[in-house]
């Protein structure tokens, strides 16, 4: 039977755990699931846990030499020296046990996700345990081992044949997916984040564009640090329509960082939860305009995981379903239940309260350079319709 939407959970994606100290902390997975299920918003039937991937499909995308190191690195068996050469045992990737398991789970629940939708047995498909864009094809990087993302896209490639269109909200720039995919026609990326000049991984030049055949399919507009809601979302917009017309997908991967907001600790822009409403809204709209519906949203970053993330990544959900009950208050059983555990006060409104941060001085001068950027990054598209 054809269901809806689907949502991917299992306890065991929690085991994708660094350390206690570490910011990437999937416990994110159980607010937001835990919230859905406070409002009634899911139901079990709803809810399918990710496979595995396997080795061969890691190795769409992952050096086998790569896949066999972090194999070796969950059972300890790794020397520091050759980990190092693979960016694993980094403080930013650090070694845990079983580390290979836990990533392959992560990968497979996007895997997972993709062969609902391509398969026809659910319009939209979201994997929150995904998202970890900056994998590379032989080296960990920034929090990632496995790239779910690509190693989904090329999966979509060989198995479905289809054309993919890659969306990335993160903070920060989707690296990973857009150098596997950089030389390719049959998939655009599209990455929205903060500069780079002050923010990992330093790259998301708005002149990195693709090469060779797929030159004019890589699209990155880099806002600037303290970017505000109105100027985000008017760049977000424009980019995604217009790139969506330009080149017509067959399916849209989302990802769906949720660290562009004011809390974040890591990054420096300046966005509240209304953007965490409006990105599912026009992804989805644009899935039903193009692709049938064809939609599969990942998670990502977002590391304050009490205050941001749980309605950051609920709302996609509620967008999926077209829910609307995600207004006013957020539901006093799931505040009780978590308060004891998180060092901040938790929010007690989806929406965030006007004045939660001092005006930007800057505003005016930002704006009128992140639309400068959006008009750079668009231009080949521009240019070519001009020209036709
Ligand atoms: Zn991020």
């Amino acid at each position: 039977m054809m269901q809806d939407s689907i949502f991917i959970f299992s306890e065991e994606q929690l085991n994708y755990k660094f350390n206690q100290e570490h910011p990437f902390n999937q416990i994110r997975l159980k607010l937001t699931l835990d919230l859905l299920k406070e409002i009634n918003a899911i139901s079990t039937k709803e809810i399918v846990a990710p496979r595995l991937a396997t080795d061969e499909e890691l190795e769409l995308i992952h050096d086998p030499n790569y896949v066999i190191a972090v194999k070796k690195a969950g059972k300890g068996e790794l020397s520091e020296e050759i980990a190092e050469s693979y960016g694993l045992g980094t403080e930013d990737t650090p070694i845990f046990s079983g580390m290979h398991e836990a990533s392959a789970l992560l990968v497979g629940g996007t895997l997972t996700a993709v062969d609902y939708v391509m398969g026809g047995k659910a319009k939209h498909a979201v994997n929150l345990g995904g998202g970890l864009h900056h994998g590379f094809r032989g080296k960990a990087s920034g929090f990632c081992i496995y790239n779910d993302s690509s190693v989904a896209i090329k999966y979509i490639q060989e198995k479905y044949g289809a054309r993919v269109l890659y969306i990335d909200t993160d903070a920060h720039h989707g690296d990973g997916v857009q150098w596997a995919f950089y030389e390719d026609p049959n998939v655009c990326t599209f990455s929205i984040h903060e500069t780079g000049r002050y923010l990992f991984p330093g790259t998301g030049n708005v002149n990195e564009r693709g090469q060779g055949k797929g030159y004019g399919y890589s699209f990155n507009v880099p806002v600037d640090a303290f970017t505000e809601d109105d100027s985000w979302l008017d760049a977000y917009t424009t980019s995604v329509r217009e790139i969506a017309d330009f080149f017509k997908p067959d399916v849209i991967l989302t990802q769906n960082g949720a660290d562009a907001h004011y809390l974040d600790p890591l990054t420096h822009l300046s966005a509240t939860m209304r953007i965490y409403r409006e990105i599912p809204k026009l992804a989805h709209e644009i899935a039903h305009q193009y692709c049938d519906g064809k939609w599969i949203a990942v998670g990502g970053g977002g590391y304050d995981i009490w205050r941001v993330v749980p309605r950051a990544w609920s709302l996609i959900w509620m967008e999926m379903k077209k829910n609307p009950n995600s207004n006013g208050e957020l539901p006093k059983e799931w505040i009780k239940r978590w308060q004891e555990e998180a060092p901040v006060s938790l929010p007690t409104e989806w929406d965030d309260p006007k004045g939660m941060y001092r005006p930007i001085p800057r505003k005016e001068e930002i704006t009128e350079k992140n639309a400068q950027t959006v008009a750079n990054a668009l231009y080949p598209i521009r240019n070519r319709k001009r020209s036709q």
